[in-house]
């Protein structure tokens, strides 16, 4: 057995495919007219670009507009004039063939790209490869790989997979991928989930492990690939895939259900996103509305602040998108374990205890506060968007933010410009402090999120990123648990709205108490919607009160754990 990285979920069962690409080799050569040259070099961008979009339109009928995206990036650089430009300068500088001039510029590009580091700049550099090669194929009449023509049941076996080679897969013919290279974010890994293709990528070493037509079961959800397995696990594999596409079904039929409670309780199921596109995700799992945009990311993987108007365009896209459903869009919330170079923002000796979100973002009004909140109120004219302040301890730092609202507010009022004249402001509920004084921030705030993965962490005095003590780390530690019950009693007992967006709110052992204890609302990653959804249709919050009330009587995280997971289990 061999363990990797899930990039999408399912089981595959088939043979072996081994795609190796055809190393091209290739020759630096001298040529006499490089003006020739230069045209030879112009109709290979020319046929590259032809094909690209014949497998951008196959691929956004097939599969959608956003997975035909990448391929349109690539059309991007087909016709980037600065890149071409750069190639055809060594072809004539140098006197060399394109296929040189093109491996020489690409390659710099691709290596520069890699040598970054991050996720996102290993799919530009491997973006860069794919357009390069593709290039260099068509110059010197090499065909690719016919992917298309596999046969059913088969299971590609790769170094890498282009989101070229991805993109041509028939989800007919192919039942899994294995990739050595790749993270779960690469565009293949995207596209593969698009397909849904179960994939596991990052498997070090595989292709030495596998020859063509072994058998091989996968399962992209837990990472793990058995190359020619008895026929026992075959079995079990084959019964665990009925399970997983059984299951997916199921799912599906939530789709378009409302999320009422046995005794008619309606609980607002919404997502957490991080960047407009994962709308698109919202919208495909029947997220009934957005309850945490973490605004961070838009200012990660770059190089310097978005502009106000950049963020205003990104809230107001996921505002219209959302079409008038609720948006809950958190302030900037950095420092911690969310660094952001260009902000300047010195190493704190303990970060998490540290100047970070709100108490940043009031030092640092004029030129990041205002410019935020300013784009928000602007973006609120087009959706039902709230305004959520992060990491807040004490009533001055909400009065703070609220007051600078209400001073943008003015401003806009003085110039005409309209926004949700009502819109409102509310905290997360993710420091001790916040939670002991919930009873007095409920009678100020407009509502409650509770961020239980920090709620969890400063309640328990855990750094929720250190494996050492991860023991210590859980929402069902009975004060955490107090904790959170706390919370939901002062906002409802004030009539605000109290919602979840930290992981416990997906968590099926934590579901059944939070409904219990009076929660309105739970935010969670797209893909877990569906799953609470059902789980919640299925509960009485007043049968719950009992299994609540015998969870809250233990002394432990395990007892509370065993319990849980004893009543799901006869549930
Ligand atoms: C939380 O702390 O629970 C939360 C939702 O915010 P983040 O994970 O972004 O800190
Ligand atoms: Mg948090």
């Amino acid at each position: 057995m061999m363990r990797g990285t899930s990039a999408s979920a399912g089981i595959g069962i088939g043979k072996a495919v081994v795609v190796e690409e055809t190393d091209l080799k290739i020759k630096k050569e001298t040529i006499a007219d490089p003006e020739a040259e230069k045209v030879r070099f112009q109709a290979a961008v020319k046929k590259a670009i032809e094909e690209t979009e014949v497998l951008a339109k196959d691929l956004a009928t097939r599969v959608g507009p956003k997975e035909a995206e990448i391929l349109n990036g690539h059309l991007l650089l087909f016709s980037d004039m600065f890149l071409l430009g750069e190639i055809e300068n060594i072809i004539a500088g140098e006197s060399v063939n394109s296929e040189y001039a093109i491996e020489n510029v690409c390659n710099t590009y691709a290596d520069t790209f890699a040598s970054m580091g991050d996720e996102l700049m290993q799919q530009r550099a491997t973006d860069m490869r794919d357009i390069k090669t593709r290039m260099q194929k068509i110059l010197m009449g090499v065909s690719s790989v016919d992917i298309a023509a596999l046969p059913e049941g088969s299971i590609i076996v790769a170094k890498d997979l282009t989101p070229s080679m991805t993109a041509g897969i028939d989800p007919a013919k192919v039942t899994g991928i294995v990739t050595e290279l790749g993270g779960k974010t690469s565009h293949s890994a995207i596209l593969a989930r698009a397909l849904e293709i179960p994939a596991v990528v990052a498997l070090e070493g595989v292709l030495n492990k596998v020859t063509e037509g072994e058998d091989i079961v996968l399962d992209g959800s837990e990472g793990i690939v058995i190359v020619n397995p008895q026929k026992a696990v075959k079995e079990e594999y084959a019964a665990k895939r009925e399970a997983f596409i059984k299951e997916k079904k199921e799912l599906e039929e939530y789709i378009g259900k409302p999320t009422v409670t046995r005794d008619g309780v309606h609980i607002e199921l919404v997502a957490n996103i991080g960047k407009p596109a994962d709308v698109e995700k919202v919208l495909q799992y029947d997220g009934e509305g957005v309850g945490l945009f973490r605004t961070e990311f838009l200012f990660m993987d770059r190089n310097s602040m978005p502009t106000e108007a950049e963020q205003y365009e990104a809230y107001r896209k996921v505002a219209s998108a959302m079409n008038g459903k609720p948006v809950i869009i958190r302030t900037l919330d950095i420092g911690g374990d969310k660094e952001i170079p260009y902000m300047g923002l010195e190493k704190d000796e303990n970060p998490f205890l540290g100047y970070r979100a709100i108490r940043f973002c009031l030092d640092r009004k004029e030129d990041v506060y205002k410019p935020q909140l300013r784009a928000l109120l602007m973006a609120s004219a087009f959706g039902n968007i709230r305004i959520m302040v992060p990491m807040v301890t004490c009533l001055e730092e909400y009065r703070e933010a609220k007051a600078l609202v209400e001073e943008l507010k003015k401003e806009l009022d003085a110039k005409g410009i309209s926004y949700k004249k009502d819109i409102q402001v509310g905290i997360m509920v993710e420091t001790a402090a916040a939670s002991l004084m919930a009873d007095v921030f409920a009678k100020e705030v407009d509502f409650f999120s509770i961020g239980t993965n920090d709620l969890t962490q400063y309640t328990m005095a855990v750094d929720r990123g250190n494996d050492k003590v991860s023991y210590l780390y859980s929402p069902l530690n009975p004060a955490v648990l107090r904790s959170i019950r706390h919370v939901i009693e002062c906002g409802r007992k004030e009539g605000i709205m109290v919602g979840m967006c930290g992981e416990a709110a997906s968590d099926p052992m934590l579901i059944p108490l939070l409904l219990a204890f009076g929660l309105n609302e739970f935010s969670m990653s797209a893909s877990a919607i569906l799953n609470a959804r059902k789980l919640i249709t299925g509960y009485s919050t007043r049968e719950l009160q009992a299994v609540a009330d015998k969870a809250m009587s233990f002394a432990t995280t395990k007892e509370v754990e065993d319990y849980m997971k004893e009543f799901i289990r006869r549930s």
